[in-house]
């Protein structure tokens, strides 16, 4: 009896492969099994079997390859994970093998992997806590209230926003409705973005649920995260997974909970490479499939959820005000261009917040002090003739970091000597103008020099643990003061920060995007939600050139109604997300002029068809990245139209543009629903 199986590979492959399956590996070779074949004439690859049959699928079925070999121990894959992998490839435009090498382990892809030895008695998986299964603390009446609230949502609904401003108990709620689950005897899965993945979240789950509960970061090795999976498939897997986005790819036997932790967040969005999943919509999506509920939490909905939660598509449940009747902290605004007239910004500090800050000293309370941007200044520039360095690949201007005496990209990350002299004029003297969190830390010395600093951002936190220790000696009192990027927004929880400052807060409101004022509104709710967590209220300084922005306003009240008001009229007004669906269309080449007419054809293929509905082509902000020539297409699809239709004839169109032998060499492809 032969047999044939469809082998999926880890490849940009449209479809699978056909193998034949040998006699003696006929007892090992099952759907969702493990196999290794060769493609071509000499790469060997680990493979899925997604098919097996008796007959042959075609006519050349004794020209087809033996599968080599077969792991002997069953299915690594579930068919649930295999029919996720097939819904995540056709919604996200990519090829099926593109999904399944985001979604397994290295390990478990490479053909060398040696069957899995029994695991010893002391799994160094397992989350050990010097304080675990710890009682639970009981809710407030008001987090009572919200669970309870939570549950009556799902008895109708598959999916409830838990919409709780910050510090007012979310993840206490979460806990409680874990142990639910947990009791019954189901699995949760609780997502994270990537950054907030930190102990103090991984201690606080890990206190209650110790030995139930796994951890799936990116950061961890391959053969720990490949260990975590292979528990995962075995008969004791963990029953909660604390997990960045990826862990989305888990198997799981009994999935009943599916927690997305800051929902708002866009780094749950992948951009590179495919497939570009959004992972709070994937989840949504698996959840659906699995039978499980889905609980979206933040502070700061972003609005496609909140949408859906006032049109009644999801559960909605609000908490609107801290635990322990602590204020939300009181946001004053300073207004830097009045001040630098005035003279009196001497510094990135404002007089005010230096005063504050100094206070905060004094009373041995933190500091937490926010600059969107990293490096020593984001622009150098010639005194004589404004010359300004860019990088060689990418078109950005490179970024000074003092601390290497370096000029750095932050699109490629290519590093370049600084010049000493212009040239383009001669001039020795260059200007560096603007403000990163290198130069923040410098001033902050020189106005503090007692007091202890730390700076956190990408480059202080490349080290594996960087990020941890950081925090966990912020999280001691060790520092007084902490300078970061975005990094310090997300989701941390620290009782003796007192004073928070904004230096800069229109800084990612002039970057040229739709979603540009609903991004600051997150950040800056975010931050802010740092200071006064427990105990008395705290107070945030917000720097700005524009006080008068209705959008200012609307993060100093916290007026999260009044902000999704007004965004969503704008985003009626000229048709974005949620009015409409986006599908980004990227084309890439190192010739210009390639790109632009590959651009220019592929527009012309697809006009007929979408009208109005298609823009572009037209260059990005950074129209060059690693020294690729970009060029975007941006399709808005309305609603009415079926969006298999939409992505069948963007599949044709694609496929029709790169059969042209001119074309062959440019890179297409396709970002839905893109961030
Ligand atoms: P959020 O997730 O909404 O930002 P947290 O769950 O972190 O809020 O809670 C804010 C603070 O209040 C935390 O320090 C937490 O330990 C404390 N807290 C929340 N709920 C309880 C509770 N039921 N009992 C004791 N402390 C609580
Ligand atoms: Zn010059
Ligand atoms: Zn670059």
């Amino acid at each position: 009896m032969s047999r044939y199986a469809e082998v999926l590979l880890p490849l940009a492959l449209h479809g699978t492969l056909t193998y034949r399956v040998p006699e003696a590996l006929a007892e090992s070779v099952c759907l969702g099994g493990r196999v290794t074949v060769q493609v071509g004439k000499k790469k060997l690859y680990a493979g899925i079997v997604t098919g097996l049959s008796d007959t042959s699928p075609s006519a050349v079925g004794d020209t087809l390859k033996d599968i080599l070999d077969a792991e002997p121990s069953g299915p690594i894959v579930t068919q649930a994970q295999l029919d996720f992998w097939h819904w995540m490839a056709g919604y996200y435009m990519c090829t099926p093998g593109e999904v399944m090498k985001a979604a397994l382990p290295a390990a478990l892809k490479h053909t060398t992997e040696a069957t899995p030895k029994r695991r010893t008695a002391r799994d160094p998986l397992t989350f050990t806590s010097k304080s675990a299964p710890t009682p639970r603390r009981p809710l407030s009446e008001a987090q009572q209230q919200a669970a309870d609230g939570i549950k009556k949502a799902w008895a109708e609904k598959d999916v409830c926003l838990l919409h709780g401003v910050t510090s007012s108990g979310k993840t206490e709620i979460y806990i409680s409705l874990i142990s639910d689950v947990l009791a019954q005897g189901g699995q949760v899965l609780y997502l994270l973005p990537e950054i907030a993945l930190t102990t103090q979240i991984t201690d606080r789950l890990g206190s209650v649920f110790g030995q139930q509960m796994g951890v799936y970061h990116s950061r961890f090795t391959d053969t720990r995260r490949a260990a975590l999976y292979r528990k995962q498939i075995s008969d004791t897997p963990y029953t909660l997974v604390l997990g960045v986005r990826s862990a989305l790819f888990l198997p799981f036997h009994n999935l009943r909970l599916v927690i997305v932790d800051e929902e708002h967040e866009t780094s749950y969005k992948q951009q590179d490479p495919a497939p570009r999943y959004h992972a709070r919509d994937a989840a949504i999506m698996l959840a659906r499939s699995s039978g499980a509920k889905v609980l979206l939490g933040t502070a700061t909905p972003c609005l496609e959820t909140y949408q859906h939660a006032l049109s009644g598509k999801y559960g909605l449940v609000e908490l609107k005000e801290r635990f322990g009747g602590v204020s939300l902290p009181e946001i004053v605004v300073e207004d830097v261009k009045e001040l630098r007239r005035k003279k009196l910004m001497k510094t990135p500090l404002s007089p005010r917040l230096i005063d504050e800050v100094r206070e905060a000293l004094a009373r041995s309370e933190q500091v937490i002090l926010f600059q969107n941007r990293r490096g020593y200044s984001p622009v150098l520039s010639c005194r004589s003739c404004g010359w300004t360095p860019q990088c060689t690949a990418c078109d950005v201007s490179l970024t000074y970091h003092r601390q290497a005496d370096r000029l750095v990209c932050h699109y490629c990350g290519a590093s370049h000597p600084v010049p000493k002299q212009c040239p383009q004029c001669g001039d020795t003297e260059l200007r560096d103008i603007g403000y990163g969190t290198e130069r923040i830390e410098e001033t902050v010395h020189t106005l503090f020099p007692t007091a202890r600093i730390a700076r956190m951002d990408l480059d202080t936190t490349r080290a594996a643990s960087a990020y941890t220790d950081i925090l966990n000696a912020f999280g001691r009192g060790d520092t007084d003061i902490l300078i970061g990027t975005q990094m310090v927004t997300k989701g941390l929880d620290f009782d003796r920060v007192s004073v928070v400052g904004i230096l800069n807060a229109d800084q990612s409101l002039s970057v040229p995007d739709f979603r540009a004022a609903e991004r600051t509104f997150h950040m800056l709710s975010q931050v802010a939600g740092r200071a006064g967590r427990r105990g008395r209220r705290g107070l945030v300084v917000l720097q700005t050139m524009s006080p008068t922005l209705p959008l200012i306003a609307q993060v100093v009240k916290g007026d999260y109604a009044a902000f999704f008001g007004t965004q969503m009229a704008e985003r009626r007004r000229f048709a974005y997300p949620p009015e409409v669906r986006i599908i980004n269309i990227h084309i890439k080449h190192r010739d210009d002029r390639l790109a632009e007419e590959a651009a220019r054809t592929l527009a012309a293929m697809l006009r007929p068809h979408f009208a109005d509905g298609l823009l572009g082509p037209y260059k990005p902000a950074v129209g060059r990245v690693q020294r690729l020539f970009i060029r975007r297409l941006t399709l808005k699809v309305s609603a009415a139209l079926s969006v298999n239709g939409v992505r069948r004839t963007l599949h044709a169109a694609h496929d029709r543009l790169v059969g042209q032998p001119a074309f062959r060499s440019v890179q297409i492809y396709f970002d839905a629903d893109p961030l």
